[in-house]
């Protein structure tokens, strides 16, 4: 194959590392708010099992409070009882300490019901809280990993820029920008193998003289879509071979 020829193929392949590694480089920012995503919903499911407990605390409380103000209540109503002198008198104080023991009837069973909530929102703040201590941890391991990995695709763009300037360079101002063109057109496969016979871009036939002159090394864009066809079975395993 010709210098210039194999010069555009390297550049390519040069390329085509770049393109890739700077994808992947871009892709980076999006992998990490995907962590920080997944930690905070499991945040936000902690902090709705922590206030579920908290609000039960001071439904507790406050059953506990209309208690101990009943048990007053319920004392007072039965030392007012013994110095009642009426029979209506009576019975309405009766009726009052009844309806307080009622009430208190009704607390107890409140009570009881809000521990076995709280027992419950217990355990589910203990599994939420371990939950988010694997988040954090895998989170913190990914972010470690994704830094690593976008130092290093950092110095791979740099270094295969580098590469890349010194190939170009080497390339025929003319094909370069023809090159430029195609691969600025989204062609990302500027040069392309001949095979059997067509161009491996559109494979639209080649004619059997330019097919002779690709082998030759002859400098020949597709007719149809543009880009460079080469011979490369002459110089490198064809596709069938890899
Ligand atoms: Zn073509």
């Amino acid at each position: 194959m010709e210098q210039t020829l194999s010069g555009l193929l390297k550049l390519q392949e040069s390329d085509s590392m770049l393109d890739r590694a700077r994808a992947e480089l871009e892709g980076i920012p999006g992998e990490l708010s995907l962590v920080e995503s997944e930690l905070s919903a499991a945040r936000a499911e902690f902090a709705v099992v922590e206030a579920r407990l908290s609000e039960l605390g001071a439904v507790m409380k406050k059953c506990e409070e209309e208690k101990a103000d009943s048990i007053r209540k319920l004392a007072e109503y039965k030392t007012k009882l013994l110095s009642l002198r009426t029979n209506a008198e009576y019975k309405a104080m009766l009726e009052q300490i009844s309806f307080v023991e009622r009430r208190m009837d009704d607390l107890d069973s409140r009570i009881l019901e809000t521990m076995y909530e709280e027992d419950a929102a217990r355990k589910d703040i203990a599994d939420a809280g371990r939950k988010l201590e694997r988040y954090t941890e895998r989170a913190n391991r990914k972010k470690e990993l994704l830094a690593e990995r976008e130092s290093v695709l950092k110095a791979e763009v740099d270094r295969l820029s580098g590469d890349r300037s010194g190939t170009a360079s080497a390339v025929p101002i003319r094909l370069l920008r023809k090159y430029e063109q195609l691969r600025a057109s989204g062609r990302s496969c500027a040069v392309v193998g001949l095979v059997r016979g067509a161009c491996g871009g559109c494979h639209t036939n080649v004619p059997p003289q330019n097919a002779v002159e690709i082998s030759q090394g002859i400098p020949y864009s597709c007719p149809i879509c543009g880009r460079y066809i080469v011979d490369l079975d002459g110089n490198r395993p064809s596709e069938e071979d890899i």
